[in-house]
């Protein structure tokens, strides 16, 4: 079976790429590889950053490679919080009660409330000879709530409604959310490109 690194040790990421390319692939794991360094990731984009940590990977381990990046662009903010979700609140990291509040408190009493996460995933794949670069975009619309709803999920989940629903992301459960998330589209492109038969260049 062909073998491709996805660049993380996120096991709902896992189990959720394994879920979709399990039959064709073996996707690993950074601690599959014995990665156990802190990848960079200090671009403005989150499409540079992706591909930085895909490339860091190849660079260092000579394998196939995807990286994803997420970012919750709110209008009314410029786009904030972006490629800066996991850090929004200053002095943290994926303290996710912190950056909702932050976020709710910027926003206060607007009344444009649009938004979307935005997931970009980043693939090179190492042939023989060079090296192939695609990327993979998923996007779900959505509005900022005025407060926390419901308690699945992470991130932002409690405070983003997508488009089409009344409730948010934590209310509406892992089924509905696996099914419509930027993530979800995402990799559903990423896996239909794989699923065409790519040639990639095994571990040693
Ligand atoms: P990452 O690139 O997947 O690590 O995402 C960066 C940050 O975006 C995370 O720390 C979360 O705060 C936020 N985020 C990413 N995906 C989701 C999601 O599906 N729901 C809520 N927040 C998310």
């Amino acid at each position: 079976m062909k073998r491709i690194v996805f660049a993380t040790n996120n096991q709902h990421k896992l189990d959720e790429i394994r879920e979709i390319l399990g039959s064709k692939f073996e996707v690993l794991s950074l601690n599959d590889i014995g990665c156990h360094e802190d990848i960079p990731e200090d671009h403005d984009t989150l499409e540079e950053n992706a591909l930085q940590k895909a490339q860091y990977i190849v660079d260092h381990y000579h394998v196939s490679c995807f990286a994803d990046d997420t970012g919750l662009e709110v209008d009314a903010l410029g786009g904030e919080p972006g490629v800066h979700s996991a850090r929004y609140a200053e002095g943290t990291d994926h303290d996710s009660e912190a950056n909702m509040q932050k976020l709710l408190l910027k926003l206060g009493n607007n009344n444009n409330r649009q938004a979307r996460f935005r997931t970009v995933i980043a693939l090179i794949l190492k042939t023989d000879d060079d090296c192939q670069v695609h990327c993979f975009e998923g996007i779900v619309e959505g509005r900022i709530a005025r407060e926390k709803k419901g308690r699945e999920g992470f991130g932002y989940d409690p405070i983003f409604v997508p488009d089409g629903y009344d409730e948010s992301f934590a209310q509406l459960g892992m089924d509905i959310k696996n099914h419509i998330s930027h993530r979800a589209r995402a990799v559903a492109k990423l896996a239909e490109f794989l699923s065409k038969d790519h040639e990639l260049c095994s571990l040693s």
